[in-house]
């Protein structure tokens, strides 16, 4: 085939879909747009998950008359001159696609009139061409309202989820700016109702309590941190860091409550998250993620924000200075103001040979996800570890010996006795791979029990996880839920299954808290390829159900997971591949006591 140039429409809506994957991405765009315009009070509307309508209201500068069209041109910006002003971006925008690129594959119109302008420009584009533009009477300041998204590009709209789905990610990336910009009065409305306002009184707690309610920003701590100028000789350039972290006693089962911002834009940075958790090694439950809202402050020059169209990610001149300078901010925020013994680490040299390979594997995998990249970011990645999954796999049954407990350390492994020397039992990992194949026999054999609640439940819940309980919704009541809707944006919880009905499953938060949890976890592996949906909730179900490090078991209690583990058809792995047990074999511990 001859080389062509693409047609403008076409290369439009190509390099439109770097941009707006979702509506979502509309909404930050339009947000950023009010906010670089210096407005004080920015309103958002939308309807259908905002597929059907997004409107974002700004009492900002507003578009000179001259100009209106010139916004929606590619490559028309305000925001920068020459190159170098590449350097030091101080604005959100600065690559002027965002306008073109959302007209190319919606209808957008504008209406806009700077304060010293008598009369505002009304402005309408279809199919990213001018269809109408005319003097009109409106407020100072913009309104950009974008309807029938992706109408004109089906293969995205097949990609889109439910409109709770998709309301749930625009209500994220609105509060994550009402977090950034405290001073700014945000609100957003959907389908008419009104979901979140914040006040602009300029501190964050008030965000904090506007989002999360007083109960939860109560067990929030203030991060302190030695303010720009403090720092000791040489280690410019300097990062102020600032925020708010839970205290060790909340946590949650997802990354997602951890929110970062470089110099007041929001970012995602698996590095920076990750420095945050590790701030909390020794003090949370295993598997378990604090909530955080960190903020960055650094000269612009250090910070390149011009990575991906999105500007969701950032690249740090020195990447390492920025991950110490956040774990070290809250680290110490922890340690003067909530003090919590240590754990301590494990001894390296325990791994017998016959151990190292599954464990090595496990933190690869870890290592992979928790820097660099995200499995449910990266398909590629997914992908990979599917594949290695498979690989582990086919090892086949390797069944357990008959063991004797003797007891157990750290209220998270047991100590057992076999014909082949001593094993160590991760109690949760155990747990959760007898709960799993119980759960999966009982699924294939259509005989999941289920325990009604002594009363309905009713389930309030934010805008995400409701997005995703509507998504799982058939699929969870398949596995032995009772869930029903309830009213707008509620559900009612009549039943759980069986196995998550114990006291200790349910123990401290709930037949709630536990389906917050499992939303939770389910939120985070938000895995569009994941065939097998229902295989997933059960292993969502019996990470949630087992019992967890940190609890004491009876002997009793171990002798019955351990003879439960004996009868698994794969005892060695939990659902997700980590190992249950480590075996210590008698010459091993011979040749570690110098016996020979
Ligand atoms: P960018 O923000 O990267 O400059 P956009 O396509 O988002 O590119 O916007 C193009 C231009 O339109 C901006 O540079 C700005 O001058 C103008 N503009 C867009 N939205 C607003 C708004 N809400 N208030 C004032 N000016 C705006
Ligand atoms: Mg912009």
């Amino acid at each position: 085939m001859p080389i062509r140039l693409l047609p403008p429409e076409v290369a439009g809506k190509i390099a439109a879909g770097e941009v707006v994957e979702r509506p979502a991405s509309v909404v930050k765009e339009l947000v950023e747009n009010s906010i670089d315009a210096g407005a004080t009070e920015v309103r958002i509307e939308i309807r259908d998950g905002g597929r059907r309508l997004i409107r974002v209201a700004d009492n900002g500068c507003g578009i000179p008359q001259d100009q209106v069209a010139l916004a929606f041109a590619r490559h028309a910006t305000s925001k920068l001159t020459d190159v170098s002003d590449l350097d030091h971006i101080a604005t959100l925008g600065f690559r002027g696609e965002a306008l073109a690129s959302i007209a190319a594959v919606s209808q957008v119109t504008l209406l806009s009139r700077p304060r010293e302008q008598a009369v505002g420009q009304f402005l309408r584009v279809e199919g990213g061409e001018i269809a109408r533009q005319e003097g009109r009477g409106t407020p100072a300041g913009t309104v950009v309202t974008v309807e029938h998204l992706f109408r004109n590009v089906p293969a995205r709209l097949k990609f889109l989820r439910q409109p709770q789905t998709e309301a749930g990610h625009i209500h994220s990336i609105v509060t994550n700016y009402a977090l950034a910009y405290p001073e700014l009065r945000f609100s957003l409305v959907q389908d008419e109702r009104s979901v979140f306002q914040s006040s602009g009184s300029g501190q964050i707690y008030d965000v904090l309590i506007a989002l999360y309610g007083l109960d939860l920003a109560e067990q929030l701590l203030e991060i302190q941190d030695e303010r720009p100028g403090q720092e000791p000789e040489g280690r410019s350039p300097a990062i102020a860091v600032s925020g708010y972290t839970s205290t060790p006693a909340l946590h949650r089962a997802n990354r997602r409550y951890i929110t970062l911002f470089v110099n007041q834009r929001w970012i995602q940075d698996n590095s920076l998250s990750h420095a945050v958790a590790q701030a909390y090694h020794g003090m949370l439950p295993v598997g378990r993620h604090p909530l955080a809202v960190v903020l960055l402050e650094m000269d612009p020059g250090e910070v390149d924000v011009n990575v991906h169209p999105t500007k969701r990610e950032v690249r740090f001149r020195n990447g390492r200075l920025a991950f110490s300078a956040v774990q070290r901010a809250v680290r110490k925020t922890l340690v003067e103001q909530a003090p919590v013994p240590s754990l301590g680490s494990r001894p390296q040299s325990w791994v017998v040979p016959d151990q190292i390979e599954a464990a090595r594997d496990w933190q690869r995998r870890q290592a992979l996800v928790a820097l660099g990249r995200d499995r449910d970011e990266d398909p590629q990645l997914a992908m990979e570890l599917r594949h290695e999954q498979a690989e582990l796999e086919p090892v086949g049954p390797v069944r357990l010996p008959l063991l004797r407990v003797v007891g157990q350390v750290g209220q998270t492994y047991i100590v057992a006795e076999g014909p082949q020397g001593m094993y160590l039992i991760d109690q949760h990992a155990a747990h959760e791979r007898v709960l799993y194949e119980k759960m999966m026999a009982d699924h294939q054999q259509q005989e999941v029990t289920s325990q009604s609640l002594l009363e309905p439940l009713s389930l309030d819940l934010d805008p995400l996880l409701t997005g995703v309980l509507s998504e799982h919704l058939s699929n969870l009541n398949h596995i032995g839920f009772a869930l029903e809707p309830f009213g707008r944006s509620s559900y009612l919880l009549r039943a759980v299954p069986s196995i998550l009905a114990t006291e200790r499953a349910l123990s401290g938060s709930g037949a709630r808290g536990a389906m917050v949890d499992i939303l939770e976890m389910l939120q985070q592996g938000d895995d569009p390829l994941a065939t097998q949906a229902e295989e997933r909730l059960i292993a969502t179900v019996c990470k949630r159900a087992a019992v967890k490090a940190g609890q004491t078991l009876s002997s009793e209690e171990m002798q019955q997971l351990i003879r439960q583990l004996e009868q698994c058809e794969s005892p060695r792995t939990c659902p997700h591949g980590r190992p249950t047990v480590l075996h210590f074999s008698a010459e091993q511990l011979e040749k570690e006591f110098g016996r020979r």
